[in-house]
């Protein structure tokens, strides 16, 4: 498998480990979920995600910079080829990814599987800004800098397999994700 960067490469390897695992012992299921942009937070406000320091990842620094706590966010690049040139992700709410933890085990089959977890819809950087403007009705100043090293234009899944064998569907959209995102950094 081609990975792109060595974050990638670790993912690789876990799953190499797993599929070896699985040919050495025939009792083995494997189930190999391959998260794409795990985003939000419970619905309840009480489990979330708070990075320590300045945050790497696109949705917690919105939420860094929705409060006040930093200046403003920094788009890596807008001459990407994607639909207003900003980087495409395929974003999936983290409730509708737990919810797919529980399907994988309810329907783990024998042999190796695997299975992309997301929504298989793309949304860019300046999509996600605008939404989470108007959703939580919050200002997110930003400004567009160089692109960001080892980023790739678009990154979305297919997810047939996994709603087909897994009976799941990721139920939640943009608006559920920022809004819960939003209400978790300020309870
Ligand atoms: N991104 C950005 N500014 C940030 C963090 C991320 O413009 O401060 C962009 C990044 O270039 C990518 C998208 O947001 O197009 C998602 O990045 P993230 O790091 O959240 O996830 P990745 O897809 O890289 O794992």
């Amino acid at each position: 498998m081609e990975t792109t960067n060595p974050y990638g490469e670790t993912k690789a390897m876990s799953e190499r480990i797993l599929k070896d695992t699985a040919k050495a012992n025939e009792d083995f299921g494997v189930s190999l979920l391959r998260y794409f942009n795990p985003v939000g937070a419970h619905e309840s406000g009480l489990i979330g995600e708070d990075p320590n320091g300045i945050p790497n990842n696109l949705m917690p620094f919105i939420t860094k910079v929705g409060k006040g706590e930093l200046d403003k966010l920094y788009i890596f690049g807008n001459d990407y080829d994607t639909v207003d040139g900003t980087g495409v992700r395929d974003y999936i709410h983290v409730v509708d990814l737990a919810e797919g933890h529980v399907a994988a085990l309810e329907n783990l089959n024998p042999g190796i599987n695997i299975y992309n977890l997301g929504t298989g819809k793309g949304t860019s950087v300046l999509e996600m800004v605008d939404a989470f403007k108007k959703v939580n009705k919050v200002d997110v100043p930003y400004e567009i800098v160089q692109r960001r090293k080892g980023d790739i234009a678009k990154s979305f899944a297919d997810v047939s397999k996994a709603e087909k064998d897994l009976k799941w569907k990721a139920k939640r959209g943009i608006e559920e994700m920022v809004r819960d995102a939003w209400r978790f950094e300020n309870s």
